[in-house]
């Protein structure tokens, strides 16, 4: 593990989870996303590409101090400090998309949508209707596991004031645009959690291969579109891939009752009934 206010976690370093290794090679800015992204040769190396990118001079800066200074319920733990990579099962059903991890959540914890009030909804959700293996998502290498489904950030490093620049999207794009490629033989539904994810995700859909309808639909709770399945979708699953719209649990919409379980629940019911 790391020593105290470390600004993040050594790759390979006894990390639970921790997909890189020490000869990982490491992104220094937007020419080498791209290229790293492109040859990664399968899930896990991409993964492992992800979690120690550097390309974003801003971002970098912001999850290494965060970590560094911590906040003081978490004062005695470690913190990832790293980007998020993607997570769940490697060939899933349902591809599930938001924004970028939180800078005490997936930040401190190296798991995506984990550490966080939204997370907490998400997984309890995820749980309710058979798509994770917990109720809780707490901290990597807890046993939880999703079942069928996979999660994926539109940008991998936790923003200021949870809000990444439009460079800082369209750098950590290429990794994004990967996983869906690697995983879109499996992927029958993609669910967007909040309209930035909703957005984010057409340009990677369209590198993967997916056929897209013009012009964009609009983000909203429950909206569905159905998307042409890429030429590597798998043989007897070549109906539309339903992508659905859901609101981002995030505490002002929790809280303020704008996202119930219920809500939740259908949404992502919706999305495990897809065929
Ligand atoms: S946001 Fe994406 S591209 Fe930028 S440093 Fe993080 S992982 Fe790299």
């Amino acid at each position: 593990m790391t020593p105290g206010n470390a600004p993040f976690v050594p790759p390979g370093s006894g990390w639970p989870e921790d997909p890189a290794t020490p000869g990982t090679p490491v992104a220094h800015g937007t020419g080498d996303v791209v290229e790293l992204a492109a040859k990664a040769p399968d899930l896990d190396g991409l993964c492992a590409r992800q979690s120690v990118c550097r390309a974003c001079d801003r971002l970098v800066e912001w999850r290494e101090k965060v970590a560094v200074q911590r906040r003081r319920a978490f004062a005695d733990e470690d913190y990832w400090g790293r980007p998020v990579a993607g997570w769940g099962d490697p060939e899933p059903r349902i591809l599930i998309v938001g924004l970028a991890p939180a800078a005490h959540g997936g930040n401190r914890t190296g798991r995506i949508f984990t550490g966080d009030r939204s997370g907490d909804w998400l997984f309890a959700s995820l749980h309710r209707v058979g798509l994770a293996a917990l109720p809780t998502s707490v901290h990597a290498g807890d046993g939880q596991r999703l079942i069928g489904a996979r999660m994926a950030a539109t940008v991998r490093c936790a923003p200021p004031d949870n809000k990444p620049t439009p460079l800082e999207r369209t750098t950590c794009l290429p990794w994004l645009a990967r996983e869906v490629e690697l995983v879109a033989a499996s992927v029958r539904c993609v669910v967007c959690l909040g309209g930035f994810a909703w957005q984010g995700v057409w340009p990677a859909l369209k590198h993967a291969g997916y056929g897209l309808p013009r012009p964009r639909p609009k983000f909203g709770h429950g909206a569905e579109v159905e998307l042409a399945p890429p030429p590597s979708a798998r043989d007897g699953a070549s109906g539309p891939v339903l992508m659905l719209g859901c609101y981002h649990p995030s505490q002002q919409n929790t809280f303020t009752g704008r996202v119930t379980e219920d809500m939740l629940d259908a949404v992502l019911t919706r999305a495990r009934d897809h065929r």
